[in-house]
């Protein structure tokens, strides 16, 4: 058993606190079968932190955010504070944890489980099996280069710029997280830039080129063009091991490989920082699904993503690969029996709420452990 990790847990708004209940779940059982013990603490953030602090998270959060080992977060956001200023509006908590933890590269896998095969827009035999991971670079490019703006030119138009901006040290630390993960994995990876049109794709290129050249030369390297990557990934997804690629690729292509698998309430996501010379990074692990205010308190979530987030936690912050094996697993397993919430469900299949969807994969792991 590992000795005390400390976890921040931050569920958030909407139905941020009804999946994270049922993560919670899965982490008590590691627990109670003395699998792992964590010292965990919880937090408010975003809309449900506003309410209370009048910011979307307070100071106190983030020292404690910082000094955690990783935060397991939830969801925030709800028309409830749709007319908060700009600045404080829940979404910030999230970029401004991300801003300060230094966590850079976004993990997003698109894997499509058996059971739902059909949930998935494409044909069966074309996502059947699919096991893609996406990685993001996510504070740096056109989202926070400089200059940016809307002037106001001597001809009384206006006119809106964004700047895409990506130094050499930015470009190789989230390849290396790439290419650290091609090698526990199929060993590929697909580096997607515009280098024909973009002077930083051009860079993009030759630097992701010289670090695998100098550091991975056991890591198959391909080039691929944004647009051909978007086509590609419809056409034959599981041509793709890793994709890498820059803030603005990323959020499109992460959004479109995600619906490959089907349902927004399957997929978990990870953001990781640089590791110290201890090895040790800050790392937010999080559903990709927003608050969905439209079931929230409802008790119809999915809880999958959330849980399945718990076990990226598990496997990247510290290396707990059996474990996080073994939630995939009881997930997996529990769908292939039949149960679905409302968002996977299909004919012939038992609906349930997302209280009875957590308690099967709790009950799931007792028999996978027995
Ligand atoms: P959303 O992901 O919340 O919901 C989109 C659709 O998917 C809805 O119909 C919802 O019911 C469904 N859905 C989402 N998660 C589900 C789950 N686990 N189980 C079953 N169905 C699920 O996206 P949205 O509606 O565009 O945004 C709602 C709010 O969430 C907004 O305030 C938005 O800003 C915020 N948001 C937050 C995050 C985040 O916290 N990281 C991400 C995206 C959106």
């Amino acid at each position: 058993m590992l000795a005390n990790k400390t976890l921040l847990l931050l569920p958030g708004d909407g139905i941020g606190p009804e999946v994270m209940a049922q993560a919670r779940r899965v982490l008590n059982w590691l627990q109670k079968t003395n699998r792992a013990s964590f010292e965990i603490s919880e937090d408010l953030v975003g809309g449900a932190a506003i309410d209370v602090h009048g910011v979307p998270v307070t100071e106190a959060t983030m020292v404690r955010a910082l000094a955690a080992d990783a935060i397991l977060f939830g969801s925030v956001g709800g028309p409830k504070w749709d007319s908060v200023p700009f600045d404080i509006r829940p979404e910030a908590a999230l970029l401004r944890l991300r801003k300060d933890l230094g966590v850079f590269a976004n993990l997003r896998p698109a894997k499509v489980f058996d059971a739902l095969v059909d949930s998935s827009s494409l044909k069966p035999e074309l996502v059947r099996g699919l096991d893609i991971m996406i990685v993001r670079e996510c504070i740096g490019g056109i989202y926070f280069g400089e200059p940016r703006g809307v002037e106001t030119l001597p001809d009384g138009q206006q006119r809106g710029i964004n700047t895409e901006v990506y130094t050499t040290s930015e470009i190789e630390r989230v390849g290396r997280v790439a290419f650290d993960l091609a090698r526990k994995r199929g060993k590929r990876v697909a580096s997607v830039e515009k280098s024909n049109v973009m002077e930083s794709g051009l860079l993009w290129r030759q630097v992701m080129t010289a670090l695998r050249n100098a550091e991975y030369p056991d890591v198959e390297l391909s080039h691929v063009l944004a647009d051909n990557c978007a086509m590609q990934l419809v056409r034959t997804p599981k041509q793709f091991d890793v994709i890498v690629t820059s803030n603005l690729f990323g959020d499109i292509l992460s959004d479109l490989a995600s619906m490959l698998t089907g349902s927004l309430g399957m997929l978990p996501s990870a953001t990781l920082g640089a590791p110290d010379s201890l090895g040790h990074r800050h790392a937010l692990y999080e559903p990709i699904h927003g608050s969905a205010p439209d079931i929230a308190g409802k008790g119809l979530a999915n809880p999958l993503a959330q849980m399945l987030s718990f076990a990226m936690l598990l496997r990247y912050s510290f290396g707990m690969d059996e474990d996080a094996l073994l939630i995939e697993r009881a997930c997996t397993n529990v769908l292939a029996s039949g149960l679905r919430t409302a968002d996977v469900m299909a004919p012939g299949c038992a609906r349930v709420g997302t209280h009875v969807m957590g308690e099967a994969v709790v009950r799931e792991l007792d028999k996978l452990a027995a």
